[in-house]
């Protein structure tokens, strides 16, 4: 059945080209934005109205990088430094999932995210039982693009994880060809060689050249800690991203995370050849991993979007504590103006759909595009928007307030492709009952002893 939604009496942050604010109504049919009317305009009796008076709209947050199935692992690996964190914690703890536990994992992500205004996500999943992450996102209502993660590399992954190249490959592809484009294209596959260490120069060129035959996405992490860095050096005789670069990796449907230790030559290989780059501030400085070179990126037009990461190295997956912390991070030394709150809440929104390849879907609030939509209260005492002479505020203040006030109580509810998934804190597609703590626990402590530790 065709829905047909108003939003009304809303003030609008659009994030269209002139970042217009308006007041008014959105009209919504099925999964898109029909129309955006001016509030004189009286909203049409008969027809199902969201109202949302009080309230600031605005495109729903985008985060390229997040990987749900570790969000179990949360509190459980803490104050590591990456390669430590990853051997000793992550690794076993991914590859002793099964679908259950994986399921769950995925569940308890989304949870967090929709009810904090994430409606989309480029999620890393892990070796195994990908289809859980996926069957989590469709029956859950986010909208997301997930890639197996693909690991092969002898000498460097544990046998648990580690797999023979073309078996990794036929199963992604396998994904790819039963998932991509599933529930209304809300559901979509990706690439994701976990980083240059893990993968043999086999498997990569292999995922360069599936991915360019299908147009999908590749996902890895790059350059995230110099001792990364230092163990790629020692393994291709290369700079990490350079190595990318000059094997052909690097394209418009690359997107890279973190992205800390580059040279100015590596950098500049993000700029020719357009490759997303995904900055994670919390786990940046959680893991110690150090500063990416944000703002100098942005201003040579590289694209770099905004994104929490997973649970075990943030310990939270709010977009919106992620722009405050980058709104922050990248000011000492640079001065105050430096990653202004506009910037940052374009980052969250227009690079992030950008970087998943859907800019012409998502990121604003614009006719045409999919009703992918939150809405924010700032009338909290937390958060309250300022004084304005104006019925309509300056852009500039709804971001400040936005940006470095508001926290994801603040969230009133969140649309995905028109439809309503979460509402004062909680998803609605979710069962509450599957997030029951006793039940949580329980399929946590059985994985815990699957992966033999002792925490
Ligand atoms: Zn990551």
């Amino acid at each position: 059945m065709k829905t047909h939604l108003w939003i009304a009496n809303a003030l609008i942050l659009t994030q269209n080209a002139e970042r217009e604010v308006l007041r008014g109504h959105i009209e919504i049919s099925d999964d898109r934005i029909i129309a955006i009317h001016p509030a004189e305009v009286p909203v049409p009796q008969g027809v199902t109205t969201l109202d949302a008076s009080g309230l600031v709209v605005m495109p729903g947050f985008i985060q390229p990088h997040i990987h749900l199935c570790q969000t179990l692992f949360r509190n459980l690996a803490d104050d590591l430094e990456l390669m430590d964190w990853l051997a000793e914690r992550i690794w076993p703890l991914e590859a002793a999932h099964d679908p259950e536990s994986l399921y769950l994992s995925a569940q308890l992500g989304i949870q967090e995210l929709l009810a904090s205004g994430t409606t989309c996500i480029l999620d890393m999943a892990t070796v195994h039982h990908t289809e859980a992450v996926l069957e989590a996102v469709r029956d859950s209502g986010i909208r997301a693009n997930v890639g197996k993660c693909l690991m092969d590399h002898p000498e460097t992954t544990p046998e648990s994880l580690r797999q023979d190249s073309q078996v990794a490959l036929d199963e992604a592809k396998a994904l790819f060809e039963k998932w991509h484009g599933e529930a209304n294209g809300r559901v979509q596959v990706s690439y994701a060689p976990r980083f240059v260490v893990a993968c043999t120069e086999d498997l990569l060129l292999k995922v360069r050249d599936l991915a360019a035959e299908q147009g999908a996405l590749i996902h890895t992490h790059s350059s995230e800690n110099e001792k990364e860095v230092e163990l790629v050096r020692n393994l291709v005789g290369q700079e990490n991203a350079a190595y990318l670069h000059d094997i052909g990796m690097m394209s418009k449907r690359l997107v890279l995370a973190h992205c800390i230790w580059l040279n100015d030559e590596e950098i500049n290989h993000l700029k020719e050849t357009g490759t997303h780059v995904t900055h994670c501030p919390s786990s940046n400085l959680k893991l110690a991993s150090g500063f990416a070179k944000v703002p100098e990126m942005l201003e040579m037009g590289i694209n770099v979007a905004l994104a929490a990461d997973g649970a075990p190295c943030n310990n939270n997956l709010s977009a919106l504590q992620e722009m405050r912390l980058a709104a922050l991070m990248h000011k000492p030394g640079r001065g105050p103006r430096t990653l202004p709150a506009s910037k940052v809440l374009d980052m969250a929104t227009l690079h992030g759909a950008q970087a998943m390849g859907l800019a012409d879907q998502i990121g604003s609030i614009e006719v045409g595009k999919k009703a992918d939509i939150i809405a924010l209260d700032l009338n909290q005492p937390a958060n309250f928007l300022p004084y304005h002479k104006e019925d309509i505020p300056a852009y500039s203040q709804l971001a400040s307030a936005i940006v470095y006030a508001s926290q994801p109580a603040h969230v009133k509810w969140t649309l995905v492709d028109g439809e309503m998934v979460a509402i004062d804190g909680r998803a609605l597609r979710i069962p509450s009952r599957d997030l029951e703590p006793l039940r949580v626990r329980d399929i946590q402590r059985k994985l815990i002893q699957r992966a033999g530790l002792t925490l």
